[in-house]
């Protein structure tokens, strides 16, 4: 008698080189894939809005790609490890495939499921596919994690270097009957009262045939101008392939490999470094979205909270042309340029003195490439508190950072042309003084270390 092989699809909403889905086709078994929405398991961060917003798209367009192939999509609600276990009982599945996760909660959840099933006699085996590096092999030479960019990429590099990518499979065989599905619809992930996304529909189309085509674009078109007009917010330079490495609609593998082949890129793969870095932070730091990783910032005595503050901030009304126009391209289209994330999360920090972790998580619920690791990561780099992070110490002058990477004004009549205008609102607050404060206030941490 068959017995089907599942794949769990997580963070992996691929077909093209998706090794637990190139195990399971190997094993000659029908196959069914399975993603399960997990909002309350043990320790796992419920998805925000805007990324809710993109699953459901990239889920439709997974399903319609298996289908299109003989295959299927089963969908499924609840606890990963008893809805999984479910749903082998269910298939009478003899065997099990996934790519791996590197959250601490979903580690724990994996390797508890690992060992239940094959207690039980399932097959299962985990795939390394949305990193180029597996965490734990990167090492310093006294054996420990890096904690610093620029060795720890060096010592990525003298690694082996990243596999080839996977073919994409022309066929997924399915099973005759396949296990009960929810219904996408039901899961309810598009907003509806109100439906605020139709910033995101304009500027996104989710699923992998989208994603393939923006690497071939970035690649022939833009890749070229990159190292020069990066941080430019209205240059349009970079690849927009944030959210499709969040959801592994891309692996990281072929982007690396088409970039290479393209012939240039050391600047861009380096930023695929930072990505890698993050999650090697993560990995070894589970805690990172709300523990300081430097503790003498615990030390650090953040005013008590002005409400109407972090509001001005989030609704893009700070009154500084350059952190409005970031706040307002996010919340238009789940987007925000790398400069302006760090002038907008600097503003946050140093002029506001608003805790970094009130702010990454309005990022977490408005970023469609709201990232486990990246998003954390990246707001202690600006915070201070974080690994290989920017000294507290050097706080960016948004009107500044405005005159030089965006002098002609583009982006912010773009996005905030209020700003323009014959009466430019008045910033919320004073830079100079705010900057005194901050830095009054970093003593302490400097005292504490
Ligand atoms: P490109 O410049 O084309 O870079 C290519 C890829 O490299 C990106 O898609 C991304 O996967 C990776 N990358 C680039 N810069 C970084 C970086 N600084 N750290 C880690 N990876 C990087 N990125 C996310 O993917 N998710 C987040 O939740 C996120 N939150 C951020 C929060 C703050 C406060 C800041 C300052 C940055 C954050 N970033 C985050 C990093 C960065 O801003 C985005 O990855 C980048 O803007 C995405 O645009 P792109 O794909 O065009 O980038």
């Amino acid at each position: 008698m068959s017995r089907p092989s599942i794949v769990w699809f997580r963070d992996d909403l691929r077909l093209a080189d998706n090794p637990a889905l190139r195990a399971a086709l190997d094993r000659g078994e029908p196959v069914i894939g399975l993603y399960v929405l997990d909002e309350d398991g043990p320790g796992i961060r419920p998805l925000g809005g805007a990324a809710r917003w993109w699953l459901h798209h990239s889920l439709a367009s997974l399903g319609e790609r298996l289908r299109e192939r003989g295959g299927t999509l089963v969908l499924r609600r609840g606890p990963a490890d008893r809805i999984v276990s479910e749903t082998v009982t269910d298939a009478a599945a003899g065997a099990v495939f996934w790519n791996r996760r590197y959250g601490g909660p979903e580690r724990e959840v994996d390797a508890g499921l690992k060992a239940a099933l094959r207690a039980g006699g399932i097959e299962v085996s985990s795939f390394a596919a949305s990193l180029l590096f597996e965490p734990w092999t990167v090492r310093t030479g006294a054996g420990t994690p890096f904690s610093v960019f620029t060795p720890f990429w060096r010592a990525c590099l003298a690694l082996p270097g990243p596999r080839a990518p996977l073919a994409e499979p022309r066929e997924v065989g399915g099973p005759h009957r396949a296990p009960a599905s929810d219904s996408l619809d039901d899961w309810e992930l598009l907003p509806t009262r109100p439906d605020w996304a139709k910033g995101l529909r304009e500027t996104w189309e989710p699923g992998e045939p989208a994603a393939r085509r923006r690497l071939r674009e970035f690649l022939q078109e833009d890749l070229a101008n990159y190292d020069r007009a990066r941080d430019e917010p209205a240059a349009g330079a970079t690849s927009l392939l944030s959210p499709r490495l969040r959801w592994g609609e891309l692996s990281p593998h072929t982007v690396w490999h088409e970039t290479v082949e393209a012939g240039a890129g050391g600047r861009f793969l380096s930023e695929l470094g930072w990505r890698e870095f993050a999650w090697h932070v993560l990995f070894h730091h589970p805690d990172l979205a709300s523990r300081n990783l430097r503790p003498e910032f615990d030390a650090f005595p953040w005013p008590h909270l002005k409400p109407t503050h972090l509001a001005a901030w989030q609704r893009g009304r700070t009154g500084l042309a350059l952190v409005d126009a970031g706040m307002k391209e996010l919340w238009h289209t789940g987007y925000m340029h790398n400069r302006v994330r760090m002038v907008a999360a600097s503003f946050l920090v140093k002029n506001l003195l608003i805790d970094w972790r009130r702010g990454e998580e309005w990022f977490w619920d408005t970023l469609v490439d709201a990232d486990g690791a990246n998003n954390p990561f990246n707001w202690q780099w600006v915070a201070g508190s974080g690994a290989d992070a920017a000294p507290y110490f050097r706080i960016f002058n948004p009107q500044l950072q405005a005159k030089k990477f965006d002098p002609d004004g583009h982006y912010v009549r773009e996005w905030a042309p209020e700003h323009l205008g014959e009466h430019p609102p008045d910033p919320l607050v004073d830079l100079g003084e705010t900057r005194k404060a901050a830095l009054a206030a970093y003593e302490r941490v400097k005292s504490a270390s």
